[in-house]
This record gives C-alpha cells, structure tokens and sequence, in this order.
C-alpha cells in the first residue's frame, strides 16, 4: 500500500503522484456505494503492482472542496488582477476575497501588468497596495511581459496546491508560461495527447510548477453570494472579523447599530472606507438574493 496525491481524473481514471512517479488508479469497487467520489487533489491511499493497474483503496478527508473546478485540498488562490488593461477593480478584488475567504483559502494578490503604469496610476496602484497589506494579505506587483516580479510569485507556489483566479485577459496565461517556460510545451503535449477539444469532457488536471502544483483551469467561475449568510459576512473581511468582538450587540450587522466597533474602526481610518462600502454592497445582494427565494 502506498500513499500519493491525485493530480489528475480522465475517463475513470486517477492520476495518482507520490515520490515514486504516477500511478494510473481506478476508484474502489464500493466508492459509488459509500459515495466516495476522489476528487484531483485527494490524499489517497492505494495498491498498485504496476504504473497503470493501481486501485485508489480510501479517500484521506479533506481540508476543502471546490465545486468549480472541482479540486480538493487547495491550500492558496492567486488572484490575478491587472493594474491596467483591463482597469483595476478593488470592487471585483474584494468580491473574489471573499469568496476564498468562504471556502479557508488562502489568497495572494498579484497586481498584473505594471508595464501599463503611468507615475500616477502606479501611485494609486501602491496606495491599494499598502491597503492590503494592512489587511493581512500577500501582494505582489509583476509583470510577465518585463519579467519583474516573477521570482517572487514563483517561490509562492512552492510545496502548495494552488488555484489562479481572475478575469479573462488579466494575464494569468502569460504569468504560468513566464514562470515556468516548460509548462506552455507541456500543457500543449498533454492537451494534444489527450485530444482535448470541442468533443472531449473537461477535466481538471494539475500542473507542476516548481515544487508546488496548479490548477489548469481558472477557480472560482461562479462569484454570486448564495452560499454566504449574511450574518457570516463580515467573517470574510479579515479587518472586521478583527474589531466584531467589541460590538456591543451579537450579530451586529455593522449597519446602524449603535456602539459598533467596526464603524468606529472606520471612522478613525483603520478600515478603509472602499471595503466596508463594498461589504455594504455585498450584504445587499445577499439579502435581496434571500428575499427572491
Ligand atoms: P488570461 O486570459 O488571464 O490568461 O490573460 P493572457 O495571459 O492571455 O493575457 C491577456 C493579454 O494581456 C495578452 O494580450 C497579453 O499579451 C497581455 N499581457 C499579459 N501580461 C502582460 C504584461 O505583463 N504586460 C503587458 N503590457 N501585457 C500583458
Ligand atoms: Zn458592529
């Protein structure tokens, strides 16, 4: 018996990866009775005499599980958003942070595409920056076109399974290829050996990136708020979930109770006034979501 991580499922197949090389698995025989279904990223334990015959016998639990892509275990999001072209949005930003925040992910923030800055954007780009940090998260400035930056948020795949997230066009595609030159060849090979295209079903695979692993499809495709309740809003805003304690009402929503400590965190600037407009915003949209049900 051994042990190894899934980092691929095709056609009934798992790809399982320890320290000995892949392992082509089935599932076991009664996983569809227990509801076991192994998800790309499981920990596994297996029984394989060969490369290609192996067994997956137990499904470790799990830390997480996405729905989409379907990945378990993912340790890290690289939010990917471009400082210009498309424009920077703290209100799309905080929207995916939350999200992560939800699922016990960690995010990174990688401000994309500073090439593009003027002196004065770029300004602005730091003031965010700084806002960020302030918060508690890792943010990164790159541009894979000027290769800056690149040395840092390759060191912050290391020994993690990651997802990157982020619009389309923000540069997510140039940054995989610019940190790592092999997996443009490679995720080609694999896309041609497998005759991925318009006739195939998708599949989540990870890829190698230095001693850590990515996910090739983005994370995070659907961000409307119909898991998140309301009252745990405020959780996934890490400067709140820090000043609710000392809210002189339990479930303070933060709105128009009074002796409320995150608005007086807000009123002396330790909460950024763009961040509790947009849990404002978010809190909206839950509620009006939960009125329509
Ligand atoms: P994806 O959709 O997020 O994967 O984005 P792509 O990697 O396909 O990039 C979208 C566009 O942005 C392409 O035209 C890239 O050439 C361009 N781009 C990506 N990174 C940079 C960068 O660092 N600087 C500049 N100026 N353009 C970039
Ligand atoms: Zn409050």
């Amino acid at each position: 018996m051994a042990k190894g991580k899934i980092i691929k499922a095709l056609s009934g197949f798992y790809y399982v990866k320890n320290d000995d090389g892949v392992f082509q698995c089935r599932g076991r025989g009664n996983f569809r009775n227990r509801n076991i279904k192994p998800l790309v990223g499981d920990i596994v334990e297996f029984e394989a005499e060969n490369k290609t015959d192996g067994y997956i016998l137990e499904v470790f639990e799990r830390e997480n599980e996405m729905v989409r892509p379907p990945i378990a275990n993912v340790e890290q999001a690289i939010l990917v958003f471009s400082a210009q072209e498309p424009e920077f949005s703290p209100l799309l930003l905080n929207r995916f942070l939350v999200h992560i925040e939800a699922h016990h992910i960690i995010p990174i923030i990688c401000i994309s595409k500073v090439d593009l800055l003027t002196e004065e954007k770029k300004h602005e780009i730091l003031n965010y920056k700084a806002d960020y940090e302030k918060i508690g998260y890792e943010v990164v400035l790159i541009s894979s076109k000027k290769k800056e930056g690149l040395e840092l948020i390759k060191s912050l795949f290391d020994d993690k399974i990651s997802v990157i997230a982020g619009q389309s066009g923000v540069g997510k595609s140039s940054l995989l290829n610019a940190i790592n030159p092999e997996l443009l060849i490679e995720t080609n090979e694999i896309s041609t050996h497998l005759g991925r295209g318009k006739h195939t079903t998708r599949h989540v695979e990870l890829i190698p990136i230095g001693t850590g692993l990515v996910a090739d499809t983005p994370g995070f495709s659907s961000l409307d708020f119909t898991t998140i309740e309301a009252d745990d809003l405020s959780l996934y805003f890490p400067e709140m979930k820090k000043e609710m304690g000392n809210c002189k009402f339990r479930g303070c929503t933060h709105t128009s109770e009074p002796k409320c400590a995150v608005k007086a965190a807000l009123e002396n600037g330790e909460i950024a006034q763009y961040r509790y407009d947009h849990y404002l915003e978010f809190l909206e949209e839950i509620k009006s979501m939960k009125r329509r049900y």
